[in-house]
């Protein structure tokens, strides 16, 4: 193997409630050597996903999380260097969990062939990638949004709020969102087409939904549990729908999650909630693709990426998703330019 610069970021244990800052080690083990059935990958883009909290938590959960002394996990796209598998050839450009680290030795079958023509790979990681297939089937299989209906999607701007609040609106929706700030609610109105936006961090939420939503919601997509669930169900309609995509509010002190305080509103407004993870829907990833690429090459959908340049720098990005400093999709170019 010609590179040996290999270098990983490992999750040294659990962190527990506090900052995950100090729980994170560089390593710069060399690539080893293949065997039969895998590929050697050099890494380019690392997806950040506040799902990674859920990740380094020892809970259960959807997937097991990361054992300590283990690279972190990460979706990531980069290129074939080196192949033992017919399924791959070098230069092949791939995604897949491929760990943040600068390269990786993977079986296979782990590993997804991306690419289109004058595509940067990232949009794989993007609107093109999990974080779009998320808001898409969210939205469209879950909540199955209606003409007409109210539809109020919470942190609307991010990677798959952006992309759940276009595919109410193209259903004819009145779409409402809900993100942190002037720039990202002046984003949701004027970029993404939205009836209105509300920011949470400078408005009050009951008082915004009441002006913003005055026939009540029948569609809520949330992404962040907390307060702001709590708000919109004391807002929804008779027989109205929660997707439950994401609870971020929650995701540092898992522990001491409290249940939504208007949670009787699903009782006496016949709600019907429904969450989801990406799991159930991977066999049907193609149709997500079929749906989005077009959508996005004929502009009938937008979405943008938060690049952070450099391995290094993964804790401050890790961090920075839970500030909401990231504005689209958060992702970690693997080497600077
Ligand atoms: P985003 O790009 O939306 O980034 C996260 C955003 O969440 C931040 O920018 C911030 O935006 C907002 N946020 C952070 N902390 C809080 C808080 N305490 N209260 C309210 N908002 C907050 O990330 P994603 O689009 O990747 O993820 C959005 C949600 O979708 C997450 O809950 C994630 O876990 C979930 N998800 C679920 C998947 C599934 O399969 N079910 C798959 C992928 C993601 P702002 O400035 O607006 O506050």
């Amino acid at each position: 193997m010609s590179e040996n610069n290999a270098l990983q970021i490992r999750m040294v244990d659990y962190p527990g409630t506090v900052s995950a800052r100090d729980f994170w080690k560089v390593t710069h083990d060399p690539i080893p050597p293949l065997r039969n059935g895998e590929v050697a990958v050099r890494l380019d883009y690392i997806s950040i996903d506040p799902g990674m909290r859920g990740w380094i938590t020892n809970k259960r959960s959807y997937m097991p999380p990361v054992n300590p002394g283990s690279v972190m996990r990460a979706f990531g796209v980069g290129e074939v260097i080196e192949s033992a598998s017919d399924e791959f050839s070098v230069g092949d450009q791939v995604t897949g969990f491929t760990g943040v680290q600068t390269h990786g030795v993977f079986k296979a079958g782990n590993l997804r062939k991306i690419g289109l023509p004058g595509v940067p790979s990232y949009n794989f990681l993007s609107g093109l990638g999990m974080t779009g297939y998320t808001g898409y089937f969210g939205m469209s299989d879950i909540g199955q949004p209606k003409k007409g209906e109210t539809v109020v999607v919470s942190a609307a701007s991010g990677a798959v709020g952006s992309i759940a609040v276009q595919v109410a609106k193209l259903s004819g929706a009145r779409v409402v969102g809900i993100a942190g700030g002037p720039d990202k609610c002046r984003y949701l109105t004027d970029d993404l087409g939205l009836d209105a936006a509300i920011d949470y961090k400078n408005s009050d939420v009951d008082t915004a939904l009441k002006a913003n939503c005055p026939d009540g919601v029948d569609l809520y997509f949330d992404n962040v549990g907390g307060d702001i669930l709590s708000a919109i169900l004391d807002q929804m309609n008779y027989q109205g729908r929660v997707v439950v995509c994401g609870g971020i509010s929650q995701y540092n002190d898992f522990g001491n999650a409290t249940g939504p305080a208007s949670f009787m509103t699903i009782v006496t407004h016949s709600l019907k909630m429904q969450g989801f993870t990406m799991r159930d829907y991977m066999h049907r990833v193609p149709e997500a693709l079929d749906w989005l690429v077009p959508a996005w090459k004929e502009d009938r959908i937008k979405f943008r990426e938060h690049i952070v340049e450099g391995i290094e720098n993964f804790p401050d990005a890790f961090d920075m998703i839970f500030e909401g400093k990231n504005h689209g999709k958060l992702l970690l170019k693997v080497r600077r330019s």
